[in-house]
């Protein structure tokens, strides 16, 4: 069947779910598909063939690699308005960081899931730092809180302090840890409580009486925040009247949308209370397509051009993941930035100067895939049909000006294993095996050694060449040796580690933890540097930086 999506632009929120593996984001992803009704029983993201997380092995080891999208509508439960939502899976593993922002570079706006018990962890601030660069607006959501522990407050001060955010708390909780309850809606100063352990039967009561104080407490600085973006909420704060819900809101997404403030909600995926919410936060807050800066490319002249998120302008659209498919081979996900890109047309790679077809278009939901004629500017979908496009292309109309949008940085890969197939033929499937991977993956590299003549695998950590040699043995079944993985990446550091503190990052774009090779060269001396093993982001032990005075 084809359907069209008949969507408004400003109706569309196309946004990452970004954590700290293990704060949540997979039961708040499987949570915000129950509630937009795409799934219909709790759990079945995780046991059902259609899930997020793709590959069996991402199941087993319970991380999401794969950055691929998942179209939602939810209705706002305020006002009634019906939104469309994609998902872009990001992953939260830090060896994945291209994978994480690759997806940055397609989404518009972002979900930051913290662990109440724990407040900001050290990969929920790289995923921050790179939704920062890649200019992405996010709200945060306070997930657990009704583990043992939880705290809003650790959540909104770490907020502050480690990554130096403006944090604006929208819900307080009823209730703590098990006896967590219900929230209070600061902006609305209304609160809810939950009937069933569904989630789905949330009953609007009077805010508790132990809470009131604080519920008119952050009324008052929620509106004094509203009040930095709209004077007339500033007007009539002054005349100690009380601004609208709507302007309120219209305010803070001002705000939100800038970058400036980040909205805090909370609640307990697991236990279903609070999604609902975040999903109205996410509908009032998080920008539409419309909202964003045009995005840019370079024509032959070398001028740069703006393509503002006009569906009847001319076609530029970005492929930012390569999957293989096993009912209808290579999937192509790409974003639609400008125009409409049809089912059955052609395109151009301006990447790569070829010209390529356009079979059929897919989106895909939580538990079906949808076929569509056309996606348009600001939609995202998977091209069934594209031989040659791969990561990071730009896609344009066929008698469009070819121009090149700005393409995704790919990291130098860090880790290297030796890999030896057992016998001829698994010497020719690894062949077939690793050209497939490196087309899927940019960041998986494939190279010879040139004293041994023995095949090198380059990854960006060891989880990464781990789960390429089980999609070796499980997939393309290649029996093969594996040697010990040994670190590849070097980095030239401008100034003399920190022996005491932490390590400063210079450049580069690895995340923390990495293996990373540093040559450690003192200020002032050239030569005579040493090579030393580090946790970027950690401390590196003084006696590792013999160099270093
Ligand atoms: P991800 O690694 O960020 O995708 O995290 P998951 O969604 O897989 O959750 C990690 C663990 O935390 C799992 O054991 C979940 O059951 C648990 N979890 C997720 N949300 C909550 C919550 O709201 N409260 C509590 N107590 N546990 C949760």
């Amino acid at each position: 069947m084809s359907v069209k999506t008949g969507f408004d632009l400003k109706l569309f929120r196309n946004i990452g779910i970004a954590a700290h593996i293990d704060a949540g984001k997979t039961t708040t992803t499987e949570r915000i598909l129950y509630y937009t009704g795409r799934i219909h029983k709790i759990g079945e993201v995780h046991e059902g063939a259609a899930t997020m997380d793709w590959m069996e092995q991402e199941r087993e080891r319970g991380i999401t690699i794969t950055a691929a999208v998942t179209t939602a509508n939810w209705k706002h439960t305020k006002t009634g308005v019906e939104h469309r939502i994609n998902i872009i899976d990001t992953p939260g593993h830090v060896d994945f960081t291209i994978e994480v922002e690759r997806s940055m570079r397609v989404l518009d706006g972002a979900i930051a899931v913290f662990d109440a018990s724990q407040g900001v962890e050290p990969q929920s601030e790289t995923v921050w730092r790179q939704a920062d660069k890649y200019r992405v607006p996010r709200i945060a959501y306070a997930n657990k809180m009704d583990k043992t522990g939880a705290d809003l407050w650790l959540v909104v001060n770490s907020m502050k302090e480690r990554l130096g955010a403006k944090p604006v708390v929208m819900q307080l909780p009823i209730g703590r840890e098990d006896t967590f309850r219900g929230i209070v809606d600061v902006l609305r100063q209304k609160a809810y409580t939950y009937g069933n352990d569904l989630g789905t039967d949330i009953r609007e009561v009077e805010i508790p009486d132990e809470l009131k104080e604080q519920a008119a407490e952050y009324y008052e600085k929620l509106v004094e925040v509203a009040a930095d973006y709209d004077e007339n909420i500033m007007m009539k704060f002054l005349e100690g009247e009380k601004p609208t819900e709507e302007e309120l809101v219209r305010a803070i997404r001002k705000g939100t949308i800038a970058m400036e403030i980040f909205p805090v909600f909370l609640g307990s995926a697991l236990k279903n209370k609070g999604v609902q919410l975040l999903l109205d936060g996410v509908v009032d807050y998080l920008p539409s397509p419309l909202d964003i800066p045009p995005i840019r490319g370079t024509n032959d002249a070398g001028e740069v051009v703006e393509r503002p998120a006009d569906p009847s302008g001319p076609l530029a659209a970005l492929a930012f993941k390569i999957m293989a498919d096993p009912y209808v081979g290579r999937l192509t996900f790409i974003r639609v930035y400008s125009g409409t890109l049809r089912s059955g047309s052609y395109v151009q790679n301006t990447t790569k100067g070829k010209k390529e077809r356009v079979a059929r278009l897919l989106q895909m939901h939580a538990n079906h895939r949808e076929e569509v004629e056309e996606l348009r500017a600001g939609e995202l979908g998977a091209v069934v049909g594209l031989k040659e496009t791969i990561t990071g292309d730009t896609l344009v109309g066929e008698g469009d000006e070819p121009i090149v949008l700005e393409s995704i940085e790919v990291p130098e890969p860090v880790i290297d294993l030796a890999i030896e197939p057992k016998t001829k033929a698994d010497q020719d499937k690894l062949g077939i095996a690793l050209a497939r991977l490196g087309e899927e993956d940019p960041t998986f590299r494939v190279s010879t050694d040139p004293e041994t003549g023995q095949t090198i695998i380059s990854g960006m950590g060891e989880l990464h060449l781990e789960i390429i040699v089980d999609r070796l043995k499980r997939e393309f079944k290649v029996d093969a040796n594996v040697g010990k993985p040994q670190v590849a990446y070097r980095e030239t550091i401008s100034r003399p580690v920190d022996v005491e503190g932490k390590f400063v990052r210079q450049s580069g774009g690895r995340g923390q933890y990495g293996h990373v090779k540093i040559k450690a060269e003192p200020l002032g001396r050239g030569a005579g540097f040493e090579f030393v093993n580090a946790i970027v982001g950690g401390v590196i032990p003084k006696e590792y930086i013999p160099a270093v005075q």
